[in-house]
């Protein structure tokens, strides 16, 4: 049987594009290896260091002997298992001893942790036994047994050893004990089992999963969630049943963990309410509810989605999780829906709003990633609640599995990375300086005797793109917004793509507060910010604003950060004449120096020198 990667879409009955083979796309060297390799060099050790220093492990190791000390919030043991994930896939792609003793050793305090009758939650098992499945609400046992059950699979899938998913079973066996029509009804206050639940069943052909994930679905919304003093129902994600739903709202990482489930059950099930309920959610967040950069989330205090346009920059929440959760909801809704707008959100998000989420030294990250700073510390080795790193770890370890998808009719390339994808006979070699040039070449090296179709993202942000085989240009079909060409491929066939990425400003909508009379600097499927350390001429006290209509100059700089192509556009600096907080307008002198703006990539802020950064420039007059 073939393996596969995170999500087992080959054989979904409701699925317009199958996930391919685990190792079918091979990333060579570029761009996105680079940042894998580093993952796996630095951030994995550094990751279990972390989950001993700050308790996770010691937590699993006291349910097991019966310690009583318990550190940190109560869905520790899930960023256990999220590094076991990350682990998982990197060990499937290139065997480590070390690593592999390493994850060996986890998997082992994790079985010993696991009671008789599957029951796993250091939390309560170190605090009180007694309180089992006693606060669904805030508990997040269910929560973190979905991650038990991603890691499971994970390991399953990339090493063939079994032991961790014999645990995730146990503990599934032991929750479908307790939750259930004709058992106890009831729902968790943090989602995220049920997208697991339907993984298990494609990886097991068990239905009692599938059943449970949509019996998590059926009755959330209901009020059967007992909310906390602090929040509303919506915070849950229970304010209406999940069918109803048209907005998107509360919780923001909530929201996409649930939405992911939502569309893994429809996939499965057919179900088009299910569908229609989360295209309806993407829709609001798209159109008024997303960061320029694809972060979601507005609100700090509830982690939450705010009003419509309520997008504040400096104080963006923007979790790196809820960008991650959205990168896993957009790929189920591409796989539903064959819709080039879904791997266009997977591209932006992975750019603009993960990647910022982990600094270029690996080992440091950020949970809230907001679009202005006045110089505050980017990053962190580690937090007191630390859902995002190894959840970046999981994600960078497993990002191949999102670069294409194929059946018999051909491959469906969507992400643009170099190396080698494999699926049946057919073969194809990548090779692309993106996000940086404009081309990607793909080579065949290996072709059926019939016909297949060659699918290629057109993604939305590029006007003119062009599409040329074997050197001369070609007109392609499209359906879904990808450029399909159907022919008896021969190896040594090259199509290339060429994405024209000049650079521009973006102009947010008048009703959101924190863009008016600004811009944002956006190059191909990356977005520019202005630090404070690539202005030296400008002054330090001075402040900013950019000339819109002045060319923006794109500059390759091998040297920078590891290399990256940076902007150059024409603004003013104006000295700083504040000493309150306002002034007559008539005072004000309209001294200026006319200087060059030196823009950076966005995701690449805060690895330098700590100083000032803005994604929104205001514009020169306005
Ligand atoms: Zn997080």
């Amino acid at each position: 049987m073939e393996r596969s990667g995170v999500v087992d879409a080959s054989s979904s009955t409701h699925a317009v594009l199958h996930t391919l083979s685990l190792g079918a796309f091979d990333l060579g060297e570029g761009f996105w290896l680079q940042r894998q390799r580093l993952n796996r060099k630095r951030s994995l050790e550094h990751g279990l260091a972390m989950l001993e220093t700050a308790g996770n492990l010691d937590n699993l190791r006291n349910a097991a002997s019966g310690g009583a000390t318990f550190r940190g919030p109560v869905f520790m043991d899930s960023d256990v298992y999220k590094w076991l994930e990350a682990a998982a896939w990197e060990l499937g792609r290139a065997p480590d001893p070390q690593l592999g003793r390493r994850v060996d050793e986890v998997i082992a305090i994790v079985a010993a942790a696991q009671t008789p009758d599957g029951y796993i939650n250091s939390h309560v098992q170190v605090t009180d036994p007694s309180a089992r499945w006693a606060d669904l609400a805030h508990g997040h046992e269910l929560y973190c047994i979905g991650h038990l059950v991603q890691a499971g699979i994970a390991m399953s899938r990339a090493t063939g050893d079994e032991a961790l998913l014999r645990i995730a079973k146990r503990a599934v066996g032991c929750a479908n004990t307790i939750f259930g029509d004709g058992r106890r009804v009831d729902v968790p206050g943090h989602p995220e089992i049920e997208s697991a639940l339907v993984e298990l069943y494609r990886h097991t052909g068990d239905r009692t999963h599938l059943q449970l994930a949509t019996f998590f679905l059926d009755h959330r919304g209901h009020g059967l969630i007992r909310t906390g003093r602090f929040y509303e129902p919506a915070y849950y994600q229970d304010r209406m049943p999940v069918r109803d739903s048209s907005t998107i709202e509360g919780h923001a990482v909530r929201a996409v963990y649930l939405l992911s489930g939502v569309v893994d059950v429809y996939l499965e099930t057919g179900e088009r309410a299910l569908l229609a309920a989360a295209q309806r959610q993407w829709d609001d967040m798209v159109e008024h509810k997303q960061y320029i950069t694809g972060a979601l989330g507005s609100r700090a205090g509830s982690e939450s989605f705010g009003d419509p346009y309520e997008l504040p920059a400096a104080t963006a929440y923007a979790e790196t999780c809820a960008a991650i959760g959205s990168v896993f909801w957009n790929w189920r809704l591409l796989l539903a829906t064959g819709e080039s707008r879904y791997a266009d959100q997977i591209e932006w998000t992975l750019f603009n709003a993960v990647l910022c989420g982990i600094g270029l030294d690996g080992t440091s990250f950020s949970y809230e990633n907001p679009l202005s700073s006045r110089g505050e510390r980017p990053r962190e080795s580690w937090f007191s609640c630390a859902c995002c790193p190894p959840n970046v770890m999981r994600l960078l370890a497993s990002l191949p599995h999102y670069v294409a998808t194929g059946d018999a009719r051909g491959v469906q390339v969507h992400q643009f990375a170099t190396g080698t994808l494999t699926h049946g006979d057919i073969g194809l070699g990548v090779h692309t300086g993106y996000p940086w040039s404009e081309t990607v070449s793909m080579e065949v090296r290996g072709a059926p005797e019939h016909e297949w179709e060659l699918s290629l993202r057109l993604p939305a942000w590029c006007r003119e793109p062009a599409v040329a085989l074997n050197g001369t240009a070609v007109e392609p079909g499209n359906r879904n917004g990808y450029a399909t060409m159907t022919r008896r491929w021969a190896s040594g066939d090259v199509v290339v793509l060429t994405l024209p990425m000049p650079a521009h400003c973006i102009a947010g909508h008048p009703f959101i507060e924190s863009t008016r009379s600004s811009v944002a600097v956006v190059r191909g499927p990356i977005v520019y910010c202005i630090e404070a350390c690539d202005q030296p001429h400008a002054g330090a006290d001075m402040t900013l604003t950019i000339d819109p209509d002045a060319a923006l100059q794109s500059v390759w700089r091998p040297d920078l950060l590891g290399g990256a192509t940076e902007v150059i556009g024409a603004g003013r600096a104006h000295p700083n004449q504040w000493n309150g907080l306002y002034r007559r307008f008539d005072d004000l002198s309209r001294e200026h120096r006319t200087i060059e703006l030196t823009a950076v990539p966005y995701f690449l802020w805060g690895n330098r020198d700590r100083g000032s950064m803005n994604v929104w420039i205001p514009i020169e007059g306005a």
